[in-house]
């Protein structure tokens, strides 16, 4: 047996989190692409059976009340906010990541408030849609869009600075962004900070309350393995939620949503973010997802452990098993600058990863020379890590 191999078990067996895997839906397949779609918790099918049947088939409409409907944008979003370091109250779940940035940035704005403030910093490198609806957001705020890349933000911020949309981890590359001083240095300016934290929420501490940020948004479907289009989530500090003016004022976020009147009045706190009636079929199979993360010993913490972990004993695997400079780590290697994923830089990268999955590795692989390998603790193995890394050898040799 090789070395890596009986480190791989060697690990395996001080894994406090090797249990959780068994709620999961899997096979024997190496999957490493929870950070685009996570797995399917085993409590999901039973939940959206019931859901269906009997809240929709048999309670019909007295479900908005008796099954709990109507309140499940803010129930849920309580239960995502520890997970992202929130106090309750501040979060609500619904609409896309998308439509949530949206809301966010245009809120963010005007917040700040005019009188000189028209700029929105969006980091260049941004995962596509947050960019296109930067510069949809800046042509209607009647903003100019600076996009500039993440290390270039501090220089970028000043006295023009109205709103800054930024990516806790970059979907490409895996890198870390420094959310505790990157938002300090917007606050410095007099700007206000929406984070898209789809690739760090579920895989590592955030941080939100402690680090007072703004806003914040993200989506449900990656490491919180909410099924495919879960509603994405959107994050309002308290201390701003009076001041929180949505562009999209739906009937839902109305003070008083069944007094139909003409006139728009925001609700009070989180549920301002809200926009029009819910999409409960995915909203409750997000909600059973979440169940996974009541399991004892399952904190954030020990998932940014594992994660390390897995990230590091991957990088260590792929340095032995595939031919030197074959493939080069975009992923940074110091754990202060690292997601939960690993991204090579390889030669036919596409070609390569459609081997692999091939033969029961699933990564994924990213224009343009990209492939890319989400770790999600909860259901991610060592021994997989070192499999994946020993058959990406094969491939490539
Ligand atoms: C996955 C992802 C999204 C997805 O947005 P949707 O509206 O859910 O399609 C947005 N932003 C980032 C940074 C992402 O990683």
């Amino acid at each position: 047996m090789s070395e890596l191999v009986v480190r791989a078990e060697k690990l395996e067996a001080g894994d406090e989190l090797a249990g959780v895997r068994a709620q999961f839906v899997l096979d024997g397949v190496v999957y490493l692409d929870g950070n685009s779609l996570g797995a399917l918790p085993a409590s999901v099918p039973g939940r959206v059976e019931d859901v269906v049947r009997r809240q929709w088939g048999e309670l019909r409409i007295r479900s908005w009340d008796e099954s709990g409907w109507w309140t499940a944008p803010e129930r849920i979003g309580d239960r995502i906010a520890p997970l992202v370091g929130a106090a309750a109250g501040q979060i609500v779940v619904g609409d896309s990541t998308s439509v949530n940035v949206f809301k966010a940035l245009v809120a963010a704005v005007r917040m700040a408030g005019g009188s000189g403030r028209d700029e929105i910093v969006v980091d260049a490198t941004t995962f596509p849609t947050d960019g296109y609806i930067a510069e949809s957001a800046a042509r209607m705020t009647g903003c100019t869009l600076r996009p500039v890349t993440p290390d270039q933000v501090p220089g970028a911020l000043g006295e023009r600075t109205a709103a800054v949309l930024l990516n806790h981890v970059d979907y490409r590359t895996g890198r870390l962004h420094d959310l505790p001083a990157l938002t300090a240095a917007v606050h410095a300016a007099g700007g206000v900070v929406v984070w898209d934290l789809c690739h760090s929420a579920g895989a590592l501490p955030v941080g939100l309350d402690e680090h007072g940020v703004d806003l914040a948004v993200g989506c449900t479907y990656k490491y919180l393995n909410g099924g495919p289009g879960s509603p994405a989530y959107l994050y309002v500090r308290a201390g701003l939620q009076d001041r929180f003016d949505s562009p999209l004022p739906g009937w839902n976020s109305h003070v008083e949503p069944f007094g139909m009147r003409p006139g728009y009045e925001p609700a009070a706190g989180a549920l301002r973010g809200r926009v029009g009636t819910p999409d409960i079929l995915s909203m409750l199979a997000l909600e059973a997802a979440l169940d996974v993360w009541d399991g004892a010993g399952v904190s954030i913490e020990a998932v940014r452990a594992k994660s390390l972990a897995l990230t590091d004993f991957f990088l260590e695997c792929v340095a032995s098993y595939v031919p030197a400079g074959a493939v080069e780590s975009v992923t940074p290697v110091a754990h202060a600058e690292r997601g939960s994923q690993v991204a090579l830089r390889c030669s036919d990268a596409g070609d390569v990863m459609k081997r692999l999955i091939e033969r029961g590795v699933v990564g994924d692989f990213r224009h343009p020379d990209v492939l890319r390998f989400g770790f999600t603790p909860l259901y991610v193995g060592f021994g997989d890590v070192e499999r994946a890394a020993r058959v990406l050898g094969d491939v490539i040799r």
